[in-house]
């Protein structure tokens, strides 16, 4: 919580000034290597220590591991350096969302974009239903409209890009505006990545990531986090996790932070197969519509309908059809997933029925490229 290395250190202040050292000063790549490790003491490990305890000898930093716990605690600082603010961890992206929702007062205005990621648009959905909260939906790439919902709101709530129509919100306008109106802004910054984009130093409020996906990096875990420069925030934060019961497990959080070492490279190399392979997508006579924001490892296609099925027949049958791209959720890893995201009862309808997504992983390009085009062939006929 306070952004303390490892938490190792029986000097904890220690920690915190050598943890700032990671933060604004050195590139992300640097960070996203160094943030999050115990102090270099002769004689000290590399890495944080797999903490596996519930309760701590009383009268120290740690107590309980709901509050708090060490290897979250590591898990947090390199967060926290890479987004710039205070990162606190939960057991999911969702419970990360559902922290920040309940700091809301009853009633409070949300402008929220019309294709949020499913799980926090049906969670909001579901306040407006019970009448916590009112709903001000808007395409988040219409910074017009943005701007004219902010009025009187409590939160704006961005994803950019979004998942997944890949809509790239005019994130210093809309905070601009969201911020004159007196609103908090949070953006979903989990398909740009603290690679690409740092939210909190365009004047958002609060940054949260799904670190299942590009952070952790290698689909083998579920966790989530926020991040902010508002100390009296992140304090209300931690609360919400200790309260609402969200807090991740030490050997996640150590496999996350594991990950995070590479997140630049994975970034940079999924992201050069996503250009080179979304150029050719423009040019398959399979594929009526490519969605792909300029940068990011996140694209969308929508598929042309086959001769007897419907374009979400086709779609199916494109990701049943691929050998190195893997049929599954989810997005972010080092493997190359597709599905088609309608096949999710809950998927916004904004979402067409035969659209794919596509999540770059790092492989070789050729190889993604090759299979690719030969399953929308094989599908599209
Ligand atoms: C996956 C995802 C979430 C939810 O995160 P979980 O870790 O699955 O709970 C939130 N936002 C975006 C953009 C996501 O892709």
């Amino acid at each position: 919580m306070t952004g303390a290395v490892g938490g190792l250190s029986a000097d904890d202040d220690a920690g915190d000034d050598r943890d700032g050292a990671w933060d604004g000063d050195w590139d992300v790549e640097t960070v996203a290597v160094h943030a999050g490790r115990p102090d270099r003491d002769p004689g000290a490990p590399l890495n944080p220590p797999i903490v596996a305890a519930s309760s701590f000898h009383a009268e120290g930093r740690y107590e309980y591991a709901r509050e708090e716990s060490p290897t979250t605690s590591a898990l947090e600082a390199a967060v926290g350096a890479l987004e710039h603010g205070t990162g606190v961890a939960f057991a999911s992206g969702m419970a990360a969302a559902n922290a920040m929702l309940d700091l809301l007062p009853p009633g409070a205005v949300v402008v929220a974009p019309s294709a949020a990621y499913t799980g926090v648009a049906s969670r909001l959905r579901e306040l407006e239903t019970r009448g916590s909260i009112v709903l001000r939906i808007v395409d988040a790439d219409d910074t017009t409209a943005v701007t004219a919902a902010v009025d009187g709101a409590s939160l704006l709530w961005l994803e950019s890009p979004t998942n997944p129509l890949l809509q790239v919100a005019d994130l210093p306008a809309c905070i601009a505006a969201a911020r004159a109106a007196g609103a908090r802004v949070l953006v979903d910054n989990t398909f740009a990545t603290p690679v690409r984009q740092n939210p909190l130093l365009l004047g958002a409020d609060v940054v949260m990531h799904s670190v299942t996906k590009s952070l952790a990096g290698h689909s083998d875990l579920v966790l989530g986090a926020l991040v902010t420069a508002d100390d009296t925030l992140a304090e209300s934060l931690v609360a919400r996790r200790v309260l609402m019961g969200a807090a991740p497990g030490a050997l996640d959080c150590y496999l996350a932070l594991r990950g995070i070492r590479t997140l630049a490279l994975r970034v940079d190399r999924a992201e050069a197969s996503a250009m080179t392979i979304t150029d050719r997508l423009r040019e398959h006579p399979s594929v009526t519509r490519v969605r792909y924001p300029g940068f990011g490892t996140i694209a969308a296609i929508e598929v042309a309908a086959g001769a007897d099925g419907s374009a979400a027949d086709t779609a199916d049958a494109v990701c049943r059809a691929t050998r190195v791209w893997t049929y599954a959720t989810s997005l972010g890893g080092v493997e190359s997933l597709l599905e088609r995201r309608r096949r999710w009862p809950a998927e916004v309808v904004a979402v067409p029925e035969g659209l794919v997504r596509l999540s770059f992983g790092i492989e070789a390009a050729e190889d993604l490229w090759r299979d690719l085009d030969r399953a929308l062939r094989v599908a599209v006929c």
